[in-house]
């Protein structure tokens, strides 16, 4: 089922995730125990994160460089898969435009048409690096020319003129800002970035992590006056140790509440912090479903344990 449809039909409050597939040489079974651990709260969809080589080059006696991937996670596709045919969860496959030609990510959408794959989220990842583009070959720029390429297919318009082609029929997430993407020179600039990518076919926009609701309200407020109506999911991130507070921001350039970063820093222990990590979590749910929002969107990378302790405790009052 399509990710707006799970949203349209949902008789309580939904609950989503998003998880990262194994490093390289990594197991899919520790996946799996994830997986089930949280089956019974019914997840209606599961995103797969999706990440491009990262490269680095090294400068050779000759003067010239040698390439060296320091980085590559493969392994999206199959473990959708996997989340689809075993589990029967609808999985969401993040499509990057970064590090992929246009023709590889036709191909990739071939691909999941094939395994039945309904949704996606496009984006356009982190440029870590410049990767070659062979002669012939063309890139999609922005998350929102992944978005029209998507749509294109969903309309059977292909790259080449191809004969016995079937239009395509994915749902298209895109990622939104509630603190503004940090390459975006205000609010204004990138909620009109997010209006132009539903313009373009995107069906739900899925947030960067916040930790304070006040954010949200606002980006969605803004949102709807500029003519979004797309659903706009929530995402939240538990906090689970004292390093995360420095390192969150770092990496995707959000606030976090000082109430918050004064009350994990000072913990007394690991334990601590990840308590107060978790009821921070857990009021900041609290707060969305009891404001109307139907759906909440956790990063838990692979660990479900802090997690299924927030559901647990929302369960009781939110029967969900
Ligand atoms: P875009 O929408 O392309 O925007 C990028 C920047 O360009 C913004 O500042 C925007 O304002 C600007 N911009 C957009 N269009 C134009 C235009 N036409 N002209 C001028 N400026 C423009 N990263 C990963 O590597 N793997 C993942 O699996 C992953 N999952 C994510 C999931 C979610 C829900 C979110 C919120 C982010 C995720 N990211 C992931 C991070 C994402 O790749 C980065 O934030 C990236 O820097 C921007 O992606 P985007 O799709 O928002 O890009």
């Amino acid at each position: 089922m399509k990710v707006i449809e799970h949203i349209a039909n949902a008789k309580k409050p939904l609950i989503s995730l998003e998880i990262i597939p194994p490093k390289r040489g990594g197991n899919i079974l520790q996946i799996y125990k994830a997986i089930e651990s949280i089956l019974p709260y019914a997840p209606p969809f599961i995103n797969v994160t999706s990440h491009s080589a990262e490269v680095m080059w090294e400068e050779m006696k000759d003067g010239t460089f040698r390439r060296i991937v320091k980085r590559k996670s493969p392994g999206t596709f199959g473990l959708c898969a996997a989340i689809k045919y075993k589990y029967n969860i609808d999985p969401v496959p993040h499509l990057l435009c970064a590090g992929f030609t246009r023709e590889e990510t036709e191909d990739a959408l071939i691909e999941l048409n094939y395994l039945g794959v309904e949704n996606l989220l496009a984006i356009r990842g982190d440029i870590k690096y410049e990767k070659p583009i062979p002669d012939g070959r063309s890139v999609n720029r922005y998350a929102l020319d992944l978005v029209k390429q998507i749509t294109d297919m969903n309309n059977g318009k292909y790259l080449d003129d191809l004969i016995d082609v079937q239009p395509t029929d994915f749902c298209v997430g895109v990622a939104a800002y509630p603190e503004k993407h940090f390459e975006s020179p205000n609010l204004a600039f990138d909620i009109d970035v997010l209006k132009k990518k539903q313009d373009a076919g995107a069906h739900y926009a899925i947030c960067q992590m916040f930790f304070n609701n006040a954010h949200y309200y606002n980006y969605v407020q803004r949102a709807r006056k500029a003519g979004i109506t797309i659903p706009i999911i929530p995402g939240l991130k538990i906090i689970t140790s004292k390093s995360q507070v420095m390192r969150l921001p770092k990496a995707f350039h959000i606030e976090i509440p000082e109430e918050l970063v004064n009350a994990i820093l000072n913990a007394s222990s690991d334990k601590e912090a990840k308590e107060i990590g978790i009821q921070w979590a857990y009021k900041q749910a609290v707060d969305l479903l009891e404001n109307g929002v139907n759906i909440l969107h956790f990063y838990i990378m692979q660990n479900t344990e802090t997690f299924l302790e927030v559901i647990n405790r929302l369960k009781k009052d939110y029967s969900l």
